[in-house]
């Protein structure tokens, strides 16, 4: 495998240019990605986040629906952070009925999960493999309501210790996909990004 290895955004809506700052500061050459031919030459994939609804209408309009669920069945590495971690969920709570997700992670979601009050919010929380605390900016965030046996927890928000958000799951794993409720493309720190090229490195 190439020292940088070619990871592209999926760019039919969100906050795509975060995503490819932080993707060249992790050390992967990037790609914006709309069309089903820009796919094939990738070795790893980014869902940014945006708003999950209007991104799973859109990537059935450019036909990537279907290409898309094929490269991650093939086990493309995929990293879904906000409305990237819906469309990479088996299961959605409170969709509405005409949402489809693309799948591959056996996790249940809660869309805006936070509720009304505390819609976006800042965190520092704990992540599995990490020595040092992350700073997490959450907006309009799901949570992972159930997790499969064979999903790797890799971070949950204190919140203040007793409301319905405390001890919820942020941050996912399973095999070559992961997933974070949260945002680190807006933070200036790249150690997801960085885990993610990992990932991308190991399947290559
Ligand atoms: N609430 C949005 C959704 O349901 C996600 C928000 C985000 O990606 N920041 O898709």
């Amino acid at each position: 495998m190439t020292a940088r290895p070619s990871i592209g955004v999926l760019a039919v809506q969100g906050d795509v240019r975060e995503h490819l700052r932080a993707l060249e500061g992790a050390g992967a050459v990037v790609r914006t990605v709309r069309r089903p031919a820009e796919l094939e030459a990738l070795d790893g994939l980014v869902i940014p986040g945006g708003e999950s609804t209007t991104m799973d209408k859109l990537v059935r309009a450019f036909e990537l629906y279907a290409p898309l669920r094929q490269r991650i069945a093939d086990g493309l590495p995929v990293y879904g952070s906000c409305a990237g971690m819906i469309m990479l969920a088996d299961r959605i709570t409170d969709a509405p009925g005409d949402q489809q997700t693309l799948g591959g992670l056996d996790i249940t979601v809660r869309r805006n999960a936070f509720g009304r009050q505390v819609d976006s919010f800042e965190e520092d929380i704990d992540f599995a493999g990490l020595d040092a605390p992350m700073h997490a900016v959450f907006i309009r965030a799901p949570w992972v309501e159930q997790a499969g046996p064979s999903v790797q927890v890799l971070a949950r928000v204190a919140g203040d210790g007793t409301g319905p958000a405390a001890g919820r799951i942020v941050a996912v794993r399973q095999g070559a996909l992961l997933a974070t409720s949260f945002h680190p493309e807006v933070t200036g720190d790249t150690r997801v990004h960085e885990l993610f090229v990992e990932i991308v490195r190991e399947r290559a």
